[in-house]
Formats: C-alpha cells, structure tokens, sequence
C-alpha cells in the first residue's frame, strides 16, 4: 500500500514536519511556528512572479498567500522553505537593520 503521509519543511521556519497525513488538511499548520501549511506559498502551484502568484490558470485567486486557503488544487510542495525571493528577504534584513540601527552599539540597560 501506498504510504499517504509526507515529510515536508515549514515554508515559513524550515522546521522538517514527519509524516503529515495527505491529503492535506486545511487545518494543518506548523508545529514550531503555527504557519498555514495549506497556503499557496507552500503549493508546488505558488509563483510569485506571476499576477495572481499561481501556475495553475484554473485555480482562483487567492488573497493572502500566506493563509490557509481553499484552493482544490493545491499540491504541497515538500520544500517550500527558502521559496521567498533571496532579494527580498536581504531587502527586508536590510530595512529592519536601518529600523533598529544596526551600526550603533547595543545600549546596555541597568
Ligand atoms: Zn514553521
């Protein structure tokens, strides 16, 4: 018999999560970080670069890509960490630096 369960990687955290149940539930979700794993941005569908950020035409559009949605087609993708654009996440790193000010010293409090 086929196995019907799938390790897969948080797309948010990167945490391995063993042997989650297919098909997938809506109501699955990280065990480290309480991330929608029903989500586009963990679809094997999910592209970013495209306008409605899904490679499968017949799929509706989905609103908020990071939450669980009701997509019949969606596929998880095993490795969905890391899938944000490396771009992006250097540009926020780089905000939130300037946000903080990285360049001074942390100030040590009494
Ligand atoms: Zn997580």
């Amino acid at each position: 018999m086929a196995s019907s369960n799938i390790t897969i990687q948080c797309w948010k955290c990167g945490t391995t999560l063993r042997n989650l149940l297919l098909p997938f539930s809506r109501y699955e979700e990280c065990s480290t970080c309480n991330a929608d794993l029903h989500a586009c941005i963990s679809c094997k569908y999910y592209a970013p670069n495209l306008a409605d950020s899904c490679s499968e035409d017949r799929a509706e559009s989905v609103q908020d890509n990071e939450k669980a949605n009701f997509c019949d087609f969606f596929k998880v993708s095993p490795k969905a960490c890391g899938k944000k654009d490396e771009a992006t996440a250097t540009a926020a790193k780089a905000s939130l630096a300037e946000l903080f000010g990285e360049e001074t010293e942390p100030v040590a409090k009494a």
